[in-house]
C-alpha cells in the first residue's frame, strides 16, 4: 500500500527532507520525500502500522528548527513501485501555505568549525548549515530552494556540492552554504566609495573600531552602524552623526559571559539571549556597568544581544570588547538594505564592511524583555519573522491588513493563519512608505496572494489608510474595512491567546483615532471578537499644538495646569511653566481655551508625559517612549500608596491626580504613587465588570506597570511572545475583518 503523508508547518529549509530520508533508510522503508507549496510530502510504500510508527518517530525526533502544524495521511492507489527511498527535487505549486523559516543564529557546530584551523571553513564569515544561517532575508520565492534565494548566483564548488548532495551530511540541501572558494565574500569601502584593498579585512575592521571610528557592517537583514561601546567619544560621535541625542543604543557582545559583566541576567533572560533567534534583550544594568555613559543615558536598562552571524562573531572575538550595533538609518527612516542605501548614509560612517550576498527582505533586529518569567516582544523581526499567527476559523477570504502608522507591520490571511511581516518602522517619510509597499509586495509574491479585502485604521491621515483607499480606487471589487485602532489592539492580544468570547479590554497607548474623531488612548472596552462597546476612558484633555504635544510632555502638563488653575496658572512657580517664556504661556492659553489645533485626547501615554513634565523629569522628549522609561527608573517598590481617583460617567479625571502630584515633595514617591494609581484604576474596572481582563497598547510595554498588574491581577491576559504596541494592529485588523458585525 502507498500512503501519502503531508506535513505542514516550518518544514522547509530546516533539514526536514534529509531527516525523513535518514529515518526511512534506517527503518528500511521505501518511498520518496519532496517539498511542495504546503510543506513536505512523503510517499511511503508500507503498512498502516509502519506508517503510524514512522510518524511517531517524526514527531519525537524532528529537526531542531522545524515546527509541525499538521500531518495528513491518505492512502493512494499503487501506480508505481519504489526501489528504495529518495529525495525528489521540489516542484513549485500554485497555492502556497508553506511557512518560511526565520533567519537563525550560527549554530554550535558551525561555531566550532569556524574556530578550527584544520577546517576548510576556518574563519569563513558566511559559514552555515541546515541548522543555522539566513532564511527569510534571502528568500525570493517558495518553495525554499537555492534557486529561489539570493544564493542562486553562487555556483557551488565541488566540495560544497558534495556536501549539499549527501543526505548524510549536515549541509545536505542547506541552501545558503558556500566556502572561501565559492561562497559570498567580504569587501571594504571608504566613505567616498573607494575600495580598500586589504590582506585581512576583518583585522582592518577590528582596528578601525578600536581606533574609535564608525563602521557600517552588512549583516543578515540590513546594515548596522558599529562603534566601540566603551569609548565615550566614539559613541558621542555616532550620536551626533546619526542625529540621535539620547535614545538608547543596542550593544552586541561576543558571548553570554561578556553580557554578565554588563547586566543582571536571570536564567530565562540568559536562555532568550542565547536562543537561536538572538533578539536584543532589555536587561537591568549592573551597578559596575563599564560601558560608555552615552550608550543608554539616564535609564536603568540596557539592550544586549549576542553575536548571531559568523561575521559578527569573528569581529567580536578579535576586538575583545562590546560594540554598539544600531540599525543603519537616519532617525525613523527604514533600515538600509543595499549598498546604494548605505552609501546614502556615508556621512555617518568611516568605512563600510560589505558583502555580496544580496539581502532580499530587510529585517531589523528583534527586541524583547522578560518580566515575571514571561517573554514580551517590543519588536518582532529577525529570528521571528515572518510570524504566523492563528485565526480561530479557516477562511477563504484573502485579507490584507495594513496596520497602523507607527511601528508598521502588514499581514495577509492564509486559511487559518495570519502571516505578519517583520517590523517595518514608522511611515513618516516617502522612503518608509516605499518600504511598507515593498513588504506588501513580498508577501503577495511569495504567497501568490491577491487580496479581496483590505483592512486599515480609521485614522484618515495614516499613510496606511491612504494606501488602502488607493487600492480600493484601483480595484472597486476590493472590500475596504476600517477598524478602530484600540479595538484592533485588544483583538490582537485576544487572538494570540486564542480568545473570542467577552472580555474587558484595556487599551492604553499613545494616540489613535477614536470613533468620535477624538484621539483615544486610555480606553476600556467590553468586547468580543465581533463587537465592542467603550465602557470607560480617561476624561478628555487638550493636546496643545496637536503633534507637537506628543514630543513635548510640557504641553500635556500645561493642559492640565490650565484646566486646574485657569489663567492663574501663569503665576505658578512650576518647572512646566518655567520651561516656557511668559509670552508663550499666554499664547498657549488662548490656543487651549479656544481649542485651536488642540485635539481632545484620552491617551494614557500622554499622562505619563504629563507626570514626567510636572516632576521636571523631561520637558521635551528626544525619542518616543522616553518619559515612560525615565519614570520606570524612578519607581520605588517600597512605596505602595496610590492617589485618590474617581470614576464619573465612565470617565477618570486625571486632573484630580495631577493636583495630588503637584503637592508631592519627593519625586520617587510621586512616580511610584502614579504607577500604583494606574494599576488601581485598572483593578477598579476589573472588579466592576468581572470579565477576563485583556491588555494591549504601547503603555503596556512599560515593565514596571506590567509587573505591578501581574502581581495585582495574576490571571490578566497579556500578549505573551507578541507585541503590545502598534505592530500588533495588523493582526487585530485581520481578526476584525473576519468577524466584525457592525462597523
Ligand atoms: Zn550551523
Ligand atoms: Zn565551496
Ligand atoms: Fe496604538
Amino acid at each position: 500500500m502507498i500512503f501519502a503523508i503531508e506535513i505542514r508547518g516550518v518544514v522547509q529549509g530546516v533539514g526536514f527532507r534529509p531527516f525523513i530520508y535518514n529515518l526511512a533508510a534506517s527503518s528500511g522503508l521505501k518511498g520518496q520525500v519532496s517539498n511542495n507549496g504546503y510543506g513536505v510530502l512523503i510517499l511511503l510504500d508500507a503498512t498502516r502500522e509502519k506508517v503510524d510508527g514512522f510518524i511517531r518517530q517524526i514527531r519525537q525526533n524532528k529537526p531542531p528548527l522545524s515546527e509541525i502544524d499538521s500531518i495528513k495521511i491518505t492512502q493512494i492507489k499503487k501506480t508505481k513501485s519504489f526501489e528504495g527511498f529518495s529525495i525528489q527535487i521540489s516542484k513549485s505549486a500554485k497555492l502556497l501555505s508553506s511557512k518560511i523559516p526565520s533567519d537563525i543564529a550560527m549554530c554550535e557546530e558551525c561555531e566550532s568549525e569556524l574556530s578550527d584551523k584544520t577546517n576548510r571553513r576556518f574563519e569563513y564569515p558566511f559559514i552555515t548549515c541546515t541548522n543555522c544561517g539566513p532564511r527569510y532575508s534571502i528568500i525570493k520565492n517558495l518553495p525554499y530552494d537555492r534557486k529561489n534565494t539570493s544564493m542562486d548566483e553562487f555556483i557551488m564548488c565541488k566540495k560544497c556540492e558534495a556536501e549539499y548532495k549527501n543526505p548524510q551530511d549536515r549541509r545536505y540541501h542547506a541552501q545558503p552554504i558556500g566556502c572561501h572558494e565559492c561562497g559570498p565574500a567580504l569587501s571594504l569601502y571608504e566613505s567616498n566609495g573607494k575600495k580598500i584593498e586589504s590582506e585581512n579585512i576583518i583585522d582592518e575592521v577590528v582596528q578601525t573600531i578600536a581606533d574609535g571610528r564608525i563602521v557600517a557592517i552588512k549583516g543578515i537583514g540590513g546594515y548596522h552602524l558599529v562603534c566601540d561601546a566603551s569609548n565615550d567619544s566614539a559613541v558621542e560621535l555616532l550620536r551626533e552623526r546619526k542625529r540621535r541625542p539620547s535614545k538608547p543604543f543596542g550593544v552586541m557582545v561576543k558571548d553570554i559571559d561578556t553580557s554578565k559583566h554588563l547586566a543582571y541576567i536571570s536564567e530565562k533572560e540568559e536562555a532568550l539571549l542565547n536562543s537561536n533567534r538572538r533578539p536584543i534583550v532589555l536587561l537591568q544594568k549592573r551597578d559596575d556597568y563599564a560601558l560608555s555613559r552615552y550608550v543608554a543615558p539616564n535609564i536603568s536598562q540596557i539592550g544586549l544581544f549576542l553575536a548571531y552571524t559568523p561575521l559578527h562573531y569573528l569581529i567580536l572575538q578579535k576586538l575583545e570588547r562590546p560594540i554598539v550595533a544600531t540599525s543603519a538609518n537616519i532617525s525613523d527612516e527604514p533600515l538600509c538594505r543595499t549598498y546604494d542605501e548605505i552609501m546614502g548614509l556615508s556621512s555617518v560612517w568611516d568605512c563600510c564592511l560589505e558583502h555580496n550576498r544580496e539581502i532580499v527582505n530587510g529585517c531589523d533586529d528583534s527586541v524583547a524583555f522578560v518580566e515575571n518569567e514571561k517573554i514580551f516582544m517590543l519588536r518582532e523581526a529577525r529570528g521571528y519573522a515572518p510570524l504566523y499567527l492563528k485565526l480561530l476559523h479557516k477562511t477563504d477570504k484573502k485579507i490584507l491588513s495594513l496596520g497602523a502608522n507607527q511601528k508598521s507591520t502588514v499581514a495577509i490571511t492564509i486559511e487559518d493563519s495570519v502571516v505578519l511581516s517583520p517590523y517595518i518602522g514608522d511611515l513618516g517619510s516617502l522612503s518608509s512608505v516605499e518600504h511598507f509597499k515593498s513588504h506588501i509586495e513580498t508577501l503577495k509574491r511569495i504567497y501568490d496572494f491577491t487580496p479581496d479585502v483590505v483592512v486599515c485604521d480609521k485614522h484618515p491621515n495614516y499613510e496606511s489608510t491612504k494606501y488602502a483607499k488607493e487600492l480600493k480606487a484601483q480595484n472597486e471589487v476590493i472590500e475596504l474595512v476600517q477598524v478602530q485602532h484600540h479595538y484592533a489592539h485588544i483583538l490582537a492580544t485576544m487572538g494570540v491567546e486564542g480568545i473570542a468570547s467577552k472580555v474587558l479590554g484595556v487599551s492604553f497607548d499613545g494616540t489613535g483615532y477614536g470613533d468620535d474623531g477624538n484621539l483615544w488612548g486610555g480606553e476600556f472596552f467590553v468586547c468580543d471578537n465581533s463587537s465592542y462597546k467603550r465602557v470607560g476612558q480617561f476624561k478628555y484633555f487638550r493636546l496643545i499644538g496637536g503633534e507637537r504635544a506628543i514630543k513635548e510632555p510640557r504641553r500635556v502638563a500645561l493642559s492640565f495646569l490650565f484646566e486646574i488653575y485657569g489663567d492663574e496658572a501663569f503665576k505658578l512657580n512650576n518647572q512646566t511653566i518655567n520651561s516656557f517664556s511668559s509670552s508663550e504661556i499666554k499664547t498657549l492659553y488662548t490656543v487651549w481655551k479656544n481649542g485651536l489645533n488642540s485635539p481632545l485626547s484620552s491617551s494614557c501615554g500622554r499622562l505619563f508625559d504629563a507626570v514626567a513634565s510636572l516632576l521636571d523629569i523631561v520637558q521635551i522628549c528626544s525619542y518616543e517612549g522616553e518619559s515612560g522609561l525615565l519614570l520606570e527608573s524612578l519607581y520605588d517598590e517600597n512605596i505602595t500608596e496610590y492617589y485618590e481617583f474617581g470614576v464619573q460617567d465612565f470617565e477618570i479625571d486625571f486632573s484630580q491626580i495631577a493636583k495630588q502630584i503637584l503637592v508631592e515633595k519627593d519625586v520617587h514617591v510621586a512616580v511610584s504613587k502614579f504607577f500604583n494609581t494606574i494599576v488601581e484604576i485598572i483593578y477598579d474596572m476589573y472588579k466592576k465588570y468581572d470579565l477576563p481582563l485583556v491588555l494591549s497598547g504601547g503603555v503596556f510595554q512599560n515593565r514596571v506597570l506590567l509587573r505591578l498588574i501581574m502581581r495585582k491581577i495574576p490571571d490578566v491576559i497579556l500578549p505573551e511572545m507578541f507585541v503590545a504596541n502598534d505592530a500588533a494592529i495588523a493582526y487585530g485588523q485581520a481578526i476584525a475583518a473576519l468577524n466584525l458585525k457592525t462597523l
